[in-house]
């Protein structure tokens, strides 16, 4: 397949696509992003790379981050993690509250804020060093030793971070939250900090093209099954609700920022990584998902 080649048709044909969508400035240091920013970066299990715009650009992955906070409690908690939190799509905005009070403080999945909040919860009860331990997961799975938080972001998230405030809250009342409120959120403030460019984003998730094993380290991650699974609940939850839009249109599994941020997997082929800072109503990258939807039609290639 000829990456290079469609990557530069289907560049060619969203100039002239108007974008309607708006930066995210719930969180006011993603507010001062140039919405002008467009990146793309592909990398195949063969480690063969292909890009455009501003790939190298560092952006903030924010909820994109959840895959790999799910992804090393999984394989620490094992199938118990299902007993914390679910896999069902919430057809739900990322932040909301409304399903948590009927599920009895249980998210519908890790993917969605309340979700991903359980998670961190569960990795602070594992790890002796939070913060540490998991950034040194993502940088063993990625091979790239700089991947860093952003704490300036972290702190801006914090200062406004009411509903996430509102969902532990809600949860703990639950008995779904085991560790102290405030070390909870700032790990989570933390996780959604996280700066990579498209390139580090492509390669980053690329272990989950390869059924769990990084191309990097030739370390197993996860298991062939785990990697499945973690593929299965992006499909059907990761992109909130746009989940079914996303997989009717694209047809690969994937997961959305609100920083702009989009990857998608083919498994046993790439990885590939979008990035444009204006969102749709429903929180995800705009021209992201119009990129993918033409490149997985130009090329003929999906899951399905
Ligand atoms: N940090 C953001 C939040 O909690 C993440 C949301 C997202 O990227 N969808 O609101």
């Amino acid at each position: 397949m000829n990456y290079k080649r469609v990557i530069t048709s289907v560049t060619k044909q969203l100039e002239s696509t108007k974008d309607n969508g708006k930066v995210a400035n719930y969180i006011s240091e993603l507010s001062s992003v140039d919405p002008s920013k467009f990146g793309v970066h592909l990398t195949t299990i063969n480690n063969k790379h292909f890009n455009f715009g501003d790939a190298n650009d560092k952006f903030s992955i924010q909820s994109i981050a959840k895959v790999l906070s799910l992804s090393l409690a999984y394989k620490l908690e094992n199938e118990k993690l299902w007993k914390r939190v679910g896999v069902e799509p919430s057809g739900t905005a990322f932040n909301s509250l409304i399903q948590l009070e009927t599920d009895l403080g249980i998210p519908r999945n890790p993917l969605i804020n309340a979700g991903a909040i359980v998670i961190c919860d569960i990795l602070i009860t594992h790890l002796e060093n939070p913060k540490k331990d998991f950034i040194e997961f993502v940088r063993e799975i990625s091979g790239i030793s700089t991947i860093e938080y952003c704490s300036r972001i972290a702190e801006s998230e914090k200062a406004t971070g009411y509903r996430n405030t509102a969902l532990i809250n809600l949860m703990k009342s639950f008995g779904n939250i085991k560790n102290d409120i405030d070390v909870v959120m700032d790990f989570y403030f933390n996780l959604c900090s996280i700066e990579m460019t498209c390139k580090e984003l492509s390669q980053t998730f690329l272990f989950l093209a390869t059924y769990g094993v990084s191309p990097y380290s030739e370390e197993r991650v996860l298991s062939k099954s785990k990697s499945k699974r973690i593929n299965a609940i992006m499909q059907l939850c990761g992109f909130y609700d746009e989940a079914g839009e996303f997989s009717f249109k694209v047809g690969l599994p994937g997961k959305s920022g609100v920083g702009g941020g989009i990857v998608a997997i083919y498994p046993s082929k790439y990885s590939v990584a979008v990035w444009s800072p204006k969102l749709n109503k429903k929180g995800n990258s705009f021209k992201g998902i119009r990129f993918l939807e033409l490149f997985t039609t130009e090329t003929e290639a999906s899951i399905f």
